[in-house]
């Protein structure tokens, strides 16, 4: 039976650094939504266009592109033995879509992961965060700085910073986040699935939180 583990916390967290790590560590294939639009943009796509138009402002993508671009994403073959979605669901319409897409490829969402840590914090850490533009690996310039300034450590590709860290974009997001989010962690803490983990931890501590989580419920 795949695992999925649904990683959930606010933008800013470490999620996207976490799955990278958990997925190398369990073999299970790492989906994240904004990356996969972030693709469709670079690759000027028709759903990177309107994509493009919703996340330059920080707003959601509409659920019924997210959704499709999600299921076509999980049916590919590295996603077999399951995957870490990271950035979708984040409303209970798309929670919803995602269980009746699970049980299509026989399975289930095992746990949720929730990362969390206050706003002053998220908001510090994306405006020093740098993204990798060859697959989207993360630094941060004072907690996790890359080896050469300006270049990946793991692909040698250019570092940049997402037009959307910008502050402003940043505090929307948050908010977006806080409102579109809260139900959904209403919804799988009621399915005894929500994992509660301090995102103030380090790297290394957060990721056995992660594993202990991911092995309590599968
Ligand atoms: P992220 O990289 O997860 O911070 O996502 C960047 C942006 O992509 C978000 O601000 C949204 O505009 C869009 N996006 C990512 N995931 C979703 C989703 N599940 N539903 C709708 N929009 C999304």
């Amino acid at each position: 039976m795949p695992t999925y583990i649904v990683l959930i916390g606010p933008p800013g967290v470490g999620k996207g650094t976490q799955a990278n790590i958990l997925s190398e560590r369990t073999g299970l294939a790492h989906i994240s939504s904004g990356d996969l639009f972030r693709e469709n943009i670079k690759n000027q796509t028709d759903l990177g266009k309107l994509a493009q138009t919703y996340m330059s402002k920080g707003d959601l993508v509409p659920d019924d592109v997210t959704i499709r671009m999600i299921q076509d994403r999980l049916s590919r073959p590295d996603c077999e033995v399951g995957a870490i979605l990271d950035g979708f669901p984040r409303t209970p319409a798309q929670a919803d879509a995602l269980e009746d897409m699970l049980h299509g490829f026989n399975g289930r969402v095992n746990v949720v992961p929730q990362i969390t840590a206050p706003q002053d914090v998220l908001v510090s850490r994306l405006s020093d965060r740098w993204t990798c533009r060859e697959s989207g690996h993360i630094f941060n310039m004072k907690s996790n700085a890359p080896k050469l300034t300006g270049v990946c450590d793991f692909d040698g590709s250019e570092l940049y910073q997402r037009d959307d860290d910008k502050a402003e974009t940043v505090k929307k997001r948050i908010e977006i986040y806080m409102e579109q989010t809260t139900p959904l962690i209403k919804y799988y803490r009621d399915h005894g699935k929500l994992f509660e983990i301090n995102g103030l931890q380090s790297i290394e501590q957060v990721t056995q939180s992660l594993m202990d989580a991911t092995k309590s419920k599968s």
